[in-house]
């Protein structure tokens, strides 16, 4: 469903052209769970953001579900990632503003033809799956590191997207919390099919991978899928 060829990202530093991808060739297939795993610098964020629709390719071709995302400008291509990918950071990036419900319900606002009933049903659903319906009228600074992955999980999930790319998403999180968050997300994969791609040095993450990527300076060392 996730096919790239020949992806290339040159950053650009003053007079120096730094290629921090070099022609990275990938497929990735529906309700996969996948790890990006390398040394720090190697250039998994990166291969997150060209995936995830967040940045583009300097040279390549991205095709998700038969649409060449490259191809897209600006705001087709915010309209493409609001309606098929989600996105879970490592500093939860929560609005610190609104509530934990509103955090949820913000990326709803892209899409215009949801009934106002059917957004709150799926607000009130997603904050029941991640444990978190008690808290929803708190503010982010009032929760843990661990609550507010489990909100920034519901915030990634409630446009029903196709794919989530998780980057480092357990990073600043204890390992019994960690623990938890990887069993989620693990249970709304088998739930509902959704692919997960994380960036990640979590052991535990690795373990539960089906497959693991392996990146080393901007290039794929390792690609293995590990039987179930
Ligand atoms: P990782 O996530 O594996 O730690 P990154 O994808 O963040 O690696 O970075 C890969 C390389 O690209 C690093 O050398 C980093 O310094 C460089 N880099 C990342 N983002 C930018 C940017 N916006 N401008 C210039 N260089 C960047
Ligand atoms: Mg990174």
């Amino acid at each position: 469903m996730i096919t790239n060829e020949h992806v290339t990202k040159v950053y650009k530093m003053g007079e120096v052209d730094l290629t921090v991808i070099k022609d990275l060739n990938l497929s990735i297939g529906h309700g996969e769970f996948v790890a990006i795993v390398g040394p720090s610098g190697s250039g998994k964020s990166t291969v997150l953001n060209l995936l995830g629709c967040l940045d583009k390719p300097t040279e390549g071709k991205i095709v998700i579900d038969e649409t060449d995302v490259t191809q897209l400008d600006t705001t087709a291509l915010a309209n493409f990632r609001g309606e098929n990918i989600g996105f879970i950071f490592q500093s939860f990036n929560l609005i610190p503003v609104l509530s934990v419900y509103e955090n949820i319900e913000y990326p709803l606002i892209m899409i215009q033809n949801l009934p106002q009933e059917e957004r709150h049903e799926r607000i009130m659903k997603l904050l029941d799956d991640v444990d978190m319906l008690d808290q929803k009228d708190k503010f982010p600074d009032q929760l843990s590191g661990g609550q507010r992955q489990r909100v920034a999980i519901a915030r990634a999930l409630v446009t029903n997207p196709k794919i989530v790319f998780a980057d480092e998403p357990t990073a600043n999180l204890d390992t019994k919390t960690s623990n938890q968050i990887i069993t989620l997300m693990r249970n709304i994969q088998q739930e509902f099919n959704t692919t997960f791609i994380f960036a990640t040095h979590d052991e535990k993450i690795v373990t539960e991978a089906d497959r693991i990527i392996t990146i080393v300076d901007g290039v794929i060392t390792d690609d293995k899928r590990i039987a179930s």
